[in-house]
């Protein structure tokens, strides 16, 4: 385990399970169609590339950057588009990938945002939800693991941009964030 953890809460070998049982789910309900995935930088790089390599339906990938906690562990409720999207999702099928829904604020925000390009359908998948945080209520379409209210990393999150790298998903000992 990494020193900085206090607890390994889902491990690698759990998060390539659900993955891959997410990518035949999400391949099943889009069959005959082209997906638009869209990644929420930079949580979602992770688990983005390892679901679609279980995608079997054609699929294009674009990006979208969001500002998020900065260092800190408390959202701001301020959602801002740092990086917009290269393509115009009129007419498609497009499915958010994100890392993780806390308080939602994130996810309405881009999902009300997407909605107003036309899209021929609009699908939210996240790794993880929190729902005992929610301040806003969002359709989540797949979720991979529901998890309680403890501020995690790992496998894309970071915090303070740290640990994005780790292979499973943890929890920090308090002391790190008084460092
Ligand atoms: P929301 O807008 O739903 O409150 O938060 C969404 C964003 O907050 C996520 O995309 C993520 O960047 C960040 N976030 C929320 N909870 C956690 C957490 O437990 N760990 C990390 N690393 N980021 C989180």
């Amino acid at each position: 385990m990494h020193p900085d953890a206090r607890e390994v809460l889902i491990t690698e070998q759990q998060i390539a399970n659900r993955v891959a049982e997410l990518g035949r789910q999400i391949s099943r309900d889009y069959a005959g169609r082209e997906i638009l995935v869209v990644g929420i930088l930079k949580g979602a790089v992770l688990f983005l590339a390892d679901l679609v390599r279980h995608i079997d339906v054609p699929v294009r990938l674009d990006f979208m950057a969001v500002s998020s906690y900065g260092a800190t562990t408390d959202s701001s409720g301020v959602v801002q588009i740092i990086k917009d999207l290269e393509q115009s999702i009129e007419g498609r099928h497009v499915l958010i990938v994100e890392d993780i829904v806390d308080t939602g604020l994130t996810l309405k925000y881009l999902q009300d945002n997407l909605a107003t390009r036309r899209p021929a359908s609009l699908r939210i998948c996240t790794l993880l939800d929190k729902p005992g945080r929610r301040k806003v209520p969002v359709q989540v379409d797949y979720n991979g693991f529901v998890i309680p209210d403890e501020f995690v990393v790992g496998y894309g999150l970071d915090y303070a941009e740290r640990y994005r790298n780790l292979r499973d998903i943890l929890v920090l000992k308090p002391e790190v964030y008084q460092k």
